[in-house]
């Protein structure tokens, strides 16, 4: 193998699509997005996210190409993002890798999205086999890496916190994602309004503070306050299962990843709680921490350097593939 290694990495999971190139010495050059918006006050739709996918597959594709200087021919894999996710939008990108793979001659590398918010948010913040809180649309989890594979020590038994907090601003009319808009309204607030807190064993739980957010806006009470009221309530029942991993493992690492880790108060909680420790924090970077081709892309180039790549015609997807299940070859190897 050349010692270099260039990969291009699409992802389109849910509600973004986009498509980077990482370079083995030079580093990430490039990650272009495109994201879909429903309507205000609406979640994503499975397939007019897709047709959005489809409608810019081909501009985002080539822009990275393009803004990344190297050529086609110096691409040297295409990954892209299995599962889990929302089929009618993973297929999108599953065809898309498909068809530059077979017309380009490239290797086929499939990447399950979890672990590509883990490796992306490593290679950026440096932290080496951190315990990690995952806390997305899509996923809310805390991990560990033991034996070849990341172990789930704690998760959401119903919504993660993404789709608590869009499921929220949805109710008042907002379009999701609506996390950065909650998390502007709760800055406005310091009035607690008492929610259920709910964690089972090392396990979180959500509805309940859903119905009963719901309940007080309703009620009447301001909109800031319930916001604040859902945060704190939430976060602190992640914090607490997430020390709990902490104390478990003895691990002096902790990372945070996924969209609501772009969250400055949960960043905040978990601070406080990780110094208790004395452990290392890692915030994965703003930019990074929701979907994008580059968490596809790193972990692409991870895995092909390791040898793997399926045959074109297994290039399918995965809706349901859990982060416990998925082999990491380039960790088994450190
Ligand atoms: P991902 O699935 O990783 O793209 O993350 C998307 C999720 O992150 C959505 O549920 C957003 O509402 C949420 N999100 C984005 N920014 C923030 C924020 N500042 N605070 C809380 N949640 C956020
Ligand atoms: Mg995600």
């Amino acid at each position: 193998m050349k010692g270099d290694l260039t990969v291009l990495g699409i992802e389109s999971t849910a509600h973004t699509f986009s498509a980077a190139v990482v370079s083995q010495k030079r580093g990430l050059l490039c990650d272009i997005r495109d994201i879909y918006t429903p309507p205000e006050g609406s979640g994503i739709h499975p397939t007019e996210a897709s047709v959005h996918h489809a409608a810019v597959a081909g501009r985002v594709v080539g822009d990275a190409v393009t803004q990344s200087g190297v050529s086609w021919v110096e691409i040297d894999g295409i990954a892209y993002a299995m599962g889990p996710g929302l089929g009618p939008c993973l297929r999108v990108g599953a065809v898309t890798a498909r068809t530059l793979a077979s017309s380009l001659g490239k290797p086929l590398i499939p990447v399950n999205h979890a672990v590509g918010h883990i490796e992306l948010g490593c290679m950026l913040t440096g932290a080496v086999s951190p315990l990690v809180l995952l806390i997305s649309g899509g996923h809310t989890m805390v991990v560990s890496y033991s034996s070849g594979m990341w172990r789930i020590l704690g998760e959401t038994l119903d919504l993660t916190l993404g789709q608590l907090l869009d499921q929220l601003g949805r109710y008042v009319g907002y379009a999701s994602p609506c996390g950065r808009r909650i998390e502007e309204a709760a800055s406005g607030s310091r009035r607690y309004l008492r929610l259920p807190y709910t964690v089972k064993g090392n396990d979180v739980s959500f509805s309940g503070i859903l119905t009963a957010a719901k309940r007080l806006i309703d009620s009447g009470e301001p909109f800031e306050d319930v916001c604040f009221s859902v945060q704190e309530t939430a976060f602190a029942t992640a914090v607490e299962v997430t020390e709990r991993a902490l104390a478990f493992t003895g691990n002096k690492e902790l990372m945070v990843v996924g969209g609501v880790a772009a969250n400055k108060r949960l960043a905040e909680m978990l601070g406080v709680m990780v110094a208790r420790h004395s452990a290392r924090f890692f915030v994965v970077p703003l930019r990074y921490s929701g979907d994008c081709g580059a968490q596809i892309a790193w972990t692409g180039l991870l895995a092909q350097r390791s040898g793997v790549s399926i045959p074109v015609e297994k290039g399918t997807v995965r809706q349901s593939w859990r982060l416990d299940t998925v082999e990491l070859p380039w960790r088994m190897t450190k």
